[in-house]
């Protein structure tokens, strides 16, 4: 197996997991102790240990207070920098996997990065690569004619795309345009709400995920049908400019029974939402004077180190109203919660702080801060997640038949949600990473 090198090359061999509290995220309650086998890359039993046969020549784990969770996924990560033309963020990997991250959604593809997306798969399932699933690759489509938008939705699907991702600067009609030509394709489309129509607009024409709360606040305001009428007919990046000129007044008023009509006709039509908290969580805080000396910013190769530096250096990351938009978004997540919107846990990973897989466990702190308990927020990050992709029958909790992709944890992770950091071991697609594993992946990048 390769990852920068740090680990052997691993066979799969059966593992059991003896004595373990096996977390039921589903229903939010611990069950044990538990003997669990994991065999060809599944979980194939789970037996009281007076019921369990260990199988000889198993790889025995002693799992005796000590509690197994699904494997994390995090919805909103960026694996490639085709804007700027860098490499692919190949580095990330060793660090989602080190911090018990074994999913991914990618947020940004092209249709040209799909095949080096389907080598890694191949690599990691072969074990020859210690890498999360990309368990959903979007690609972004942005065509200047309807049927230019159209053709690049056809196109990423022939690529292999799961789902197509659309961004803020999308005007209305080819948005509907993709959004037409996805439904044919049976594609889901996913992304930022474009700025030139309302949230429940994007909720009721089938867009499946919004990112970053993306007009959530305008939704949640006094001023929502004002300030869109304001950007209507632009050209797009005008749109996005004049919202971001907006953002200041649509913070200011902020009204809480229109966040709770909002949530509940949001609810209603199942539009998910990847808040990205951790992200406006640093936004609002800016880079400690000594960023560069945190031990995890030797994890970032060269050029993203640069690029972390180019931002927090020009001061005011998040700008002006970063503070009181990260006060506002806690008290959203808080009211769509309590309505029943589904709230996904996503990083937008490497973003300038959001370091890759550490950001995840912030993020659900961030969520348990913002009203869900502990274990809504790992629910956020496991099953939420699977069902969204359409894969709850093969992943997102520890049952028997399910992909062994597991976390063992020193610490009950239901009594405090931080106790996903406390990691015994991972297990990735069936192979055991133990600590020693762990801490062998955590490496300067070169
Ligand atoms: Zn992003």
């Amino acid at each position: 197996m390769r990852a920068h090198e740090a680990a052997r090359p691993r066979e799969r061999v059966t593992i059991a997991l003896e004595g373990v509290t096996v977390v039921d995220v589903v229903r939010g309650e611990i069950v044990g102790p538990r003997t669990v086998t994991i065999r060809d890359g599944k979980i194939a039993a789970i037996d009281t240990p007076d019921a369990a046969a260990v199988p000889p020549g198993a790889q025995r784990v002693d799992g005796h207070g000590r509690f197994l969770i699904p494997g994390l996924v995090d919805m909103h990560v960026h694996l490639f920098n085709n804007a700027t033309k860098r490499a692919p963020n190949e580095w990330t990997f060793p660090l989602f996997v080190a911090n018990g991250v074994t999913g991914v959604r990618e947020m940004a593809a092209n249709a040209t990065s799909m095949p080096l997306i389907e080598r890694w798969r191949a690599q990691a399932a072969a074990g020859e690569l210690i890498a999360p699933h990309v368990l959903a690759a979007g690609v972004v489509v942005n065509g200047k004619t309807l049927e230019e938008s159209r053709r690049q939705v056809r196109e990423a699907r022939a690529a292999g795309a799961d789902f197509i991702k659309v961004f803020s600067h999308v005007r209305e009609p080819h948005w509907r345009a993709i959004l037409e030509q996805a439904r044919t394709l049976r594609m889901p489309v996913c992304g930022h709400v474009p700025a030139e129509v309302t949230l429940l607009e994007s909720a009721a024409a089938g867009q499946r995920s919004n990112e970053h709360l993306t007009q959530l606040y305008e939704a949640c305001s006094t001023v929502e049908a004002r300030s869109l009428r304001a950007r209507k007919g632009r050209d797009g990046d005008t749109i996005v400019k004049l919202r971001d000129a907006q953002e200041r007044e649509v913070l200011a008023s902020f009204d809480q029974l229109a966040c709770e009509r909002t949530a509940t006709a949001l609810a209603n039509a199942q539009q998910a939402q990847v808040a990205t908290l951790v992200l406006s969580h640093f936004e609002a805080r800016g880079p400690r004077a000594d960023y560069a000396g945190d031990a995890r910013f030797a994890y970032l190769r060269a050029d993203e180190q640069a690029r972390w530096h180019r931002i927090l250096k020009q001061g005011d990351f998040g700008g002006p109203n970063a503070a009181r938009r990260w006060e506002v978004s806690r008290q959203i997540v808080a009211t769509l919660h309590a309505a029943g919107v589904r709230i996904l846990a996503g990083t937008d990973a490497p973003m300038p702080l959001v370091y890759p897989g550490f950001a995840l466990h912030t993020e659900l702190q961030l969520l348990v801060e913002s009203g869900l308990t502990a274990a809504e927020a790992l629910r956020a990050a496991t099953i939420w997640p699977a069902e969204f992709l359409g894969m709850n029958e093969t992943s997102g909790s520890v049952d028997v038949g399910k992909r062994a992709d597991l976390l063992l944890l020193d610490a009950n992770p239901l009594s405090d949600i931080s106790h996903t950091q406390r990691i015994h071991a991972v297990v990735l697609d069936g192979r055991l990473l133990d600590r020693a594993d762990l801490d062998a992946l955590l490496q300067p990048s070169r």
